[in-house]
């Protein structure tokens, strides 16, 4: 048996200190997870947490130019924490949370906010405004094993060398293991799926010919240049 039209590679990001790559199955998306940014968006910050998706051929190396999309005039960073899931499960608990993470990322949840505002007005989904191509950058995945379960430490982010973000990833509202545990009670986690966990203040647009470097203590930096 073959496939009635070409067969699409597994996309897969590095992981960090092995020849392995890790695949990327779902990638799932924590909104509004910073009181600081849900309060920017006009968020109620006490709703609990919600998720949109992203498609894993999403997916864009660390150090990867990548054109200034098309259907936008206003394409926003947000820079992210990302939790790499290796362990399977549905309602997982806050306890055990952490067993099912394989290794974190730092990410860039890349947005055309008009889009995304034009779908929120008019109470639509929010694909085309968060899931489009090469919407959702990331860089090698570093093992648990190796670096723990960051809980605080800076995520920063710059624009051309210019600071835009500057936060700390103990200040997101659900924390990873909360996180998950909500989510898996919604969606089967598998291995291969990434959360990114939200963004802090400072969310805004680039344009092309700048470069977005993302850094979370800990884990490691992001570069990605637009063309
Ligand atoms: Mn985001």
């Amino acid at each position: 048996m073959g496939f009635a039209v070409p067969a699409y590679d597994t996309p897969s990001l590095p992981v960090a200190g092995s020849e392995d790559r890790f695949p990327v199955r779902r990638i799932y998306c924590v909104g509004r997870n910073y009181i600081a940014h849900a309060r920017e968006m006009g968020a109620d910050e006490r709703e609990p947490p919600f998720f949109f998706l992203k498609p894993n051929d999403a997916i864009v190396q660390n150090g990867a130019s990548i054109p200034y999309p098309v259907a936008t005039e206003d394409y926003h960073y947000e820079g992210e924490l990302v939790a790499a899931i290796g362990k399977g499960g549905e309602n997982i608990s806050v306890d055990d949370a952490n067993d099912h993470i394989f290794g974190y990322g730092v990410g860039l949840d890349m947005t055309r906010r008009d889009l995304q505002e034009t779908a929120k007005q008019m109470r639509r989904p929010w694909d085309m405004g968060k899931g489009f191509d090469q919407s959702a950058p990331c860089s090698e995945i570093y093992p648990a094993s190796k670096i723990g379960h960051p809980k605080d430490g800076a995520l920063w982010l710059k624009v051309n060398g210019e600071i835009r973000q500057s936060s700390d990833i103990n200040l997101m509202i659900w924390n990873i293991p909360e996180s998950i545990a909500y989510l898996s009670g919604l969606m089967r986690l598998e291995p291969g799926d990434l959360i990114y966990t939200g963004t802090p203040d400072g969310v805004g647009a680039v344009k092309a010919g700048e470069t977005i470097d993302v850094h979370v203590d800990g884990v490691c930096d992001l570069t990605i240049h637009i063309t």
